[in-house]
C-alpha cells in the first residue's frame, strides 16, 4: 500500500456513509478509503419497521459490508468507535467479541480525513421506565426483538383454551416511524391469520394506539399529510391520540403527563432522536443531543474532521432551524463531500460551496399491500402533496436508490428481480 495514500476513514456505514465509502471506493480504491461499521451487514434503517413487522426478511435484506467493500474499491474495518487521539489523527475502537471470544482486540485507525456518519438511536428524554419495558426501532437486532415478541405473544393467545384477550401494542410517537409501523402491525395481524393462526381475530386481536405529544402526528409534515395519515390509521382501526406526553413506562401499562392509564403488552418508543454519547466524549462541540456541530460545509472545529446524517446538526437556510433526521437529509450529504473529499485525496483545492438541502419530499407509507396509503409532502413548506400509488411507487423507488448507489445497476437489477421471484415461494410475513 502507498504509504502517502492520503486516508479518508467514514466511521458509520449507514445511508449517508455506506454511500460515501461506495462512491469515493470507486474513484479511490481502498488504500485511500476506508469505512469502519459495529455491524456486519447493512440495512437501510427506513426498512426497520417492516423486519419489525416481519413483512420485511433481515436475512435477505441485509448487505454484507465485506461484499460492497471488495465490489466497490473501499477498506471494511469492523469495529466500533469509542473514541479518538486529535492530534495523532486516530480513532480508537472497542475490541469486537464474538460469544466470549474476542474476534478483533481493541485497535487504532490512522486518518488524514475523518467523517462521522454514526446516526442516531430513540431518546426516552430520561422517561421513568422506557429504556427498561420499551423496545426501540434502532437497528435489526432491535426491529427482530419486537417480531419475535409480537410473533409469541400471537401464538400464545391463538393457543389459549379461553377466547383470547386482544394484544394491545401502544407505539409512543407519532412522527413517521410510528406511523409507518402501526399501519405495518396491521397488515401482519392479517398475514398471520392467513397462515393458520386461525383462532386469531386479526380486527379485534390486536389493539393498536399511537400517542402523540403535539397536537397532530407527522407535526414536522404539512397539517393536510397528518389529517390524510390519521383517517388512513384510523380505516385501518389504530386508536391515534395527540397531545398527550408519556410521562412513565411500567412493564404492562404506559402513565401520561395528566395521570392517565394506557393499558399495553407491548410498548414500542419512537418519540425523538439522539446521537451516540460517545461524540460527547471527542472534545468535538456538540448539541444538547450529543449531534456533532458543524457548518455549512459539513465542517467540525477541527479541520480534517466532517460529520454528516442524524448524527450531525446542521444549518438549514430558515433561520435558527436545523436539518431534520432524515435519511434524504444523509444521502445528499454524502453526494455533497463526494468532491470535498476527492478534492482533499488529490490535495487540489476544496470547492467552496456549502451544502444546500433539496426537499424532494417525505414519505410516509401506511401500509402497503391491503390498500395503498402512501402520502408524500415537503418538510419546507405546503406546495405539495401526493398519495396513493403514485406516492407507493416514490416510496419504493427511495430504497432502490440508496441500492443503486451502494450496490451499482447490475447487482440492484439482479436482487430487485431475484426479491420479486421469492416473494412467489416465501410467506408475506416472517413466521420463524
Ligand atoms: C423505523 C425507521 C423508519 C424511518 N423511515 C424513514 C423514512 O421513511 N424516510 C427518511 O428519510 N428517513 C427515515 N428514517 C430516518 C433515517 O433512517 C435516518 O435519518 C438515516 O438512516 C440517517 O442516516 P445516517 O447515515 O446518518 O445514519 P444511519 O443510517 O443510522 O447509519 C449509522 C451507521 O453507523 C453505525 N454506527 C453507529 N455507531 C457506531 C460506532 N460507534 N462505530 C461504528 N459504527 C457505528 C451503525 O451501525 C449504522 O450502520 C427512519 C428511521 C427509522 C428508525
Amino acid at each position: 500500500m502507498d504509504e502517502q495514500a492520503h486516508k479518508v476513514v467514514i466511521v458509520g456505514g449507514g445511508a449517508g456513509g455506506l454511500e460515501l465509502a461506495s462512491k469515493l471506493g470507486r474513484q479511490f480504491g481502498p488504500e485511500h478509503i476506508f469505512l469502519v461499521d459495529n455491524a456486519s451487514d447493512h440495512i437501510w434503517k427506513p426498512s426497520l419497521h417492516e423486519v419489525a413487522a416481519g413483512t420485511l426478511d433481515i436475512h435477505r435484506e441485509g448487505l454484507s459490508y465485506a461484499m460492497m467493500a471488495k465490489d466497490n474499491g473501499f477498506t471494511f474495518i469492523y469495529g466500533e468507535m469509542s473514541g479518538m487521539d486529535r492530534d495523532a489523527r486516530l480513532i480508537r475502537l472497542n475490541p469486537v467479541v464474538d460469544d466470549n471470544h474476542v474476534i478483533f482486540p481493541a485497535r487504532q485507525v490512522s486518518y488524514d480525513t475523518l467523517v462521522i456518519a454514526v446516526g442516531s438511536r430513540s431518546n426516552f428524554f430520561g422517561t421513568p421506565g422506557a429504556s427498561e419495558f420499551a423496545v426501540a426501532l434502532d437497528s435489526t437486532q432491535q426491529a427482530e426483538r419486537f417480531r419475535k415478541l409480537f410473533l409469541r405473544k400471537l401464538v400464545i393467545a391463538n393457543n389459549s383454551p379461553e377466547p383470547p384477550d386482544p394484544l394491545r401494542i401502544a407505539i409512543v410517537g407519532g412522527g413517521a416511524t410510528g406511523v409507518e409501523l402501526a399501519a405495518e402491525l396491521v397488515e401482519a395481524s392479517h398475514n398471520i391469520r392467513y397462515y393458520g393462526l386461525d383462532r386469531f381475530d386479526p380486527v379485534h386481536g390486536v389493539q393498536i394506539i399511537l400517542l402523540e405529544g403535539a397536537d397532530r402526528i407527522l407535526s414536522a409534515l404539512p397539517p393536510k399529510m397528518s389529517a390524510a395519515a390519521e383517517r388512513l390509521l384510523r380505516q385501518r382501526g389504530i386508536e391515534v391520540r395527540t397531545s398527550v406526553r408519556v410521562a412513565s413506562v411500567q412493564e404492562k401499562s404506559l402513565t401520561d403527563s395528566n395521570g392517565g392509564q394506557y393499558p399495553c403488552d407491548i410498548c414500542v418508543w419512537a418519540a425523538g432522536i439522539e446521537a451516540p454519547s460517545f461524540l460527547a466524549t471527542l472534545g468535538l462541540e456538540v448539541n444538547h443531543l450529543n449531534q456533532i456541530i458543524v457548518d455549512r460545509r459539513l465542517r467540525t472545529d477541527d479541520p480534517n474532521i466532517f460529520a454528516l446524517g442524524d448524527c450531525a446538526q446542521v444549518p438549514w437556510s430558515k433561520e435558527g432551524e436545523y436539518l431534520p433526521a432524515r435519511a434524504q437529509v444523509a444521502h445528499q450529504q454524502a453526494k455533497y463531500l463526494m468532491p470535498v473529499l476527492g478534492a482533499r485525496i488529490r490535495g487540489a483545492e476544496v470547492p467552496a460551496e456549502p451544502f444546500r438541502f433539496k426537499d424532494y419530499g417525505s414519505l410516509v407509507a401506511v401500509g402497503h399491500t391491503r390498500g395503498v396509503g402512501s402520502l408524500m409532502g415537503v418538510l419546507s413548506g405546503k406546495s405539495w402533496f401526493v398519495e396513493g400509488l403514485v406516492a407507493r411507487v416514490m416510496y419504493m423507488s427511495l430504497h432502490l436508490m440508496h441500492h443503486l448507489a451502494v450496490l451499482g445497476l447490475v447487482r440492484t437489477s439482479v436482487m430487485a428481480i431475484g426479491r420479486l421471484l421469492l416473494k412467489r415461494s416465501a410467506p408475506r410475513v416472517k413466521l420463524h
